[in-house]
């Protein structure tokens, strides 16, 4: 019997070891298993028994595990793998994967034993009927009814509804004591009879695991599609690429996908970048698949969640679970096909916290662990995706028409400038645009604005000196916000009024510069006075429900014209949207990121296929005073396969992703001195063993948030090279720079793959 267990804590620390106490009860502890442990003075965690052993460790003092949590394991061998090779690859703590794995009603901690029960777990319960020895059978509790039936009506009544029950009279059926219509003391007498018995048992949500499936019948272009994946995956091709423009029914090769997989007992994950978008996907899934669909996301309560979790940790399989980036952590044990769809979106990375995780990746990985398919759809592929294809490791389809008569939208490049010089613009509107607007508004057709800026000015400006008010704590202009009347710091929240003088020249014109979500809003319903306009983006879309309130009025046509940002590019099917205006696409084009032209190009693809996804053809007007660019010629053109070429042949020129892999050290300091000569000399060390493939210390964008200075060093590591080598030369590098005094302050970040 092994004496001790390294447990994994959810900390950013190596597995602690502890000792496994004597008594047959703990003769049975394997891997995988929770266990609650005291770990510092006084906190009690939720561990997991990461190794067994019988290795006495190098510690003075050696702690027993407190007791066994859940009745089975909480991780099973493949599960570990995928946390083990996270914290590997995204250089983090198996501790810090915990943290983000499992929702934390799974995972209690408590500053004592009552404290951490207090937190535990508990499973709702429900009351259920079972039929007593004897009356399992349906004739004679019916002969039983009419015996009792002058004497005892009700009673009666009751014995003939649990006789036609065929679960209970076969034999050991449960019915849930509330699909009874009946009182307390009814029960009660029917206990007292010896009828029946009543057993508190976990509540369990009743799932129709029924497999006839009524999928959409799909078009021959579809269907060509669906047996290029089956391919792909008889030849042994593990991810599969689909590119299908917007509005090409990539929901309906999904569903047909999962039915298949479904009916063989598998199980499907399918992964959405943001969870406030699956509403419509969600209802379209039930629509066919019923309560099959599990979803998992962080805007589920934490109990919901929990049951989820621990509910499919026991499932037998055929489970659809959809859910955001976390849950790619779920138990489902009998995965056989991940599906992610948006895959190029940005947010599936986590960049804020450790684990700096890149979703979709991971899930490649997860299905390659369980032999699963992965198959990645978008109409924009990130170029990382859309190079595998090339590359032949991935299979490739193209569905290049959208389903039924809806058309492609026509795509308008409206010079801003020019229009301008010919007195053609209103506040932000070109005449082009203004003209769109009025006439599908005429026609009772809906328009949809698309500005990536939210607030109404992004700074403020002294119209006497130029001089701008700037956040105290970060190095950034504060925007100014008309609903609240105040400059926010979108970057640490802080906010001020926006003073009447200004402190420089006591000049007082303070103007707000530059345009954001807020302004558009108040300047189109300046120039359309009778339309309904409303908006979305996080200042209007701070709870589920207001979310779903604008999302809703504006798909039943109460809302006529929708301003956002990035919020309403992704996924929607709106019926009734003519025109799609782009207010600005310079500030698209013009972040210094070698990847924004890509961004550029998907986000302004993505917000133009909102337009026209039924039989009327939509118009996406495109302001911008840069119409030559060469990205946004691509975008009218729609044509992805030559802005690819053109990105490809750059990042190859610069050897960037996709023709490397990057990783990104991040260091934080309050004092910009002791800042900089650690970086300096951090730099200097992994120079010596990575030479040329090392860049800066340099300073990003913005170098200093919630008062701290921000420096960056960048490691590059072309395709070819061992990435897991460097990652071990770096640990090791970062292991003997941590020793210098310099470093005790200092804050580092690992980001591999930062987006
Ligand atoms: P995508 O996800 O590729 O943008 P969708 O799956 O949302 O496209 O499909 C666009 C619209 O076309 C939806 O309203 C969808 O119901 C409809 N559609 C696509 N394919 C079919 C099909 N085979 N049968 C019926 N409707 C379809
Ligand atoms: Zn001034
Ligand atoms: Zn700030």
């Amino acid at each position: 019997m092994p004496l001790y267990a390294d447990i994994v804590l959810p900390l950013a620390q190596p597995a602690y070891c502890f000792s496994v106490p004597d008594g047959a009860e703990w003769e049975a502890l394997g891997v995988g298993d929770a266990v609650a442990v005291q770990f510092g003075q006084r906190n009690i965690y939720t561990g997991i028994v990461w190794r067994l052993h019988s290795e006495p460790p190098h510690l003075r003092r050696i702690k027993p595990i407190g007791r066994r949590l859940y009745d089975r394991p909480l991780l099973d061998a493949k599960q570990m793998q995928l946390w083990e090779w996270m914290a590997d690859y995204y250089m983090c703590t198996l501790g810090e994967v915990m943290r983000q794995a499992l929702p934390s009603l799974i995972k209690p901690r408590g500053r004592s034993v009552e404290e951490f029960s207090m937190q535990e777990f508990r499973p709702r319960t429900e009351k259920y009927i079972s039929l007593c020895e004897g009356w399992r059978s349906a004739e004679r509790l019916q002969q039983e009814a009419c015996r009792i039936e002058r004497r005892a009506p009700r009673r009666s009544a009751l014995l003939s509804v649990l006789a036609s029950n065929k679960d209970l009279t076969s034999g050991a059926g449960l019915l849930p004591r509330r699909l009874l219509d009946c009182d307390a003391a009814q029960i009660a007498a029917l206990c007292k009879g010896g009828y029946i018995d009543v057993v508190e048992r976990e509540r369990t949500a009743e799932r129709d695991m029924d497999s006839h499936f009524i999928l959409p019948q799909l078009t021959s272009a579809q269907e060509r599609v669906v047996e290029e994946i089956r391919a792909s995956r008889r030849e042994g091709r593990g991810v599969h690429l689909l590119r299908g423009v917007t509005g090409s029914g990539k929901t309906e090769i999904y569903m047909t996908l999962m039915a298949e997989t479904l009916s063989r007992g598998g199980d499907v994950l399918l992964l959405v970048p943001e969870i406030a978008l699956t509403g419509q996907l969600i209802e379209r899934l039930e629509r066919v698949f019923g309560s099959r669909v599990s979803a998992y996301h962080s805007k589920l309560t934490m109990l919901r969640r929990t049951e989820t979790f621990l509910r499919l940790a026991h499932s037998s399989g055929g489970e659809l679970v959809v859910g955001a980036r976390s849950a790619l952590f779920l138990p489902l044990r009998h995965l056989q096909l991940v599906i992610v769809d948006e895959e190029h979106d940005s947010s599936y990375k986590q960049s804020d916290s450790a684990p700096r995780y890149q979703g979709r990746d991971t899930a490649i990985v997860l299905a390659s662990l369980y032999g699963a398919q992965t198959l990645l759809g978008s109409a924009t592929p990130s170029l990382e995706s859309y190079a595998n294809a090339e590359w032949g490791k991935y299979g490739y389809s193209l569905l290049a028409e959208r389903y039924g008569d809806a058309r492609e939208p026509r795509i308008i490049i409206s010079d801003t400038m020019r229009s301008v010089k010919r007195g053609e613009r209103r506040t932000h509107f070109n005449q082009v645009l203004i003209n769109a607007i009025g006439s599908a508004l005429e026609r009772g057709e809906q328009v949809m604005l698309f500005q990536n800026r939210r607030g109404f000015a992004p700074y403020v400006q002294c119209s006497g000196c130029g001089w701008t008010p700037r956040c105290p704590n970060c190095n950034v202009t504060l925007t100014h916000h008309r609903s609240t009347e105040r400059m926010e710091c979108h970057y640490c929240g802080h906010t001020a009024i926006v003073p009447r003088f200004c402190p420089q020249c006591e000049t007082a014109d303070l103007k707000g510069m530059g345009f954001g979500t807020e302004r558009i809003e108040e300047a189109v319903a300046t120039l359309f006075p009778s339309a309904r306009v409303a908006r979305l983006d996080r200042d209007t879309s701070t709870s589920e429900s207001a979310y779903n309130r604008i999302i809703r009025s504006f798909e039943s046509g109460q809302t006529d014209i929708l301003v956002g940002t990035q919020m309403i590019t992704k996924g929607f099917d709106f019926g009734r949207v003519a025109v799609v205006g782009v207010l600005n696409a310079d500030n698209l084009l013009l972040s210094p990121d070698f990847r924004s032209s890509e961004r550029a190009y998907q986000l302004m693809t993505q917000v133009a296929g909102r337009a026209g996804r039924r039989q009327s053809e939509g118009v996406v007007i495109v302001q911008t005073s840069e119409p030559e660019n060469q990205t946004i010629g691509f975008v009218a053109r729609g044509d992805y396969e030559a802005m690819a070429r053109v990105e490809l042949a750059d990042r190859h020129a610069f050897c960037y992703p996709p023709y490397s892999h990057i990783i990104q050290l991040t260091l934080r300091e309050r004092d910009q001195q002791t800042l900089r000569r650690a970086a300096a000399h951090l730099a200097e060390r992994l120079r010596t063993r990575f030479g040329a493939r090392v860049a800066g210390p340099v300073a990003p964008p913005i170098d200093r948030i919630r008062g701290e200075y921000i420096l960056r060093l960048m490691l590059k590591v072309e395709n070819g090279r061992s990435l897991k080598r460097a990652r071990e030369l770096l640990r090791e590098e970062l292991h003997e720079a941590e020793k210098s005094a310099d470093f005790k302050r200092i804050i580092i970040s690992i980001d591999v793959d930062p987006q």
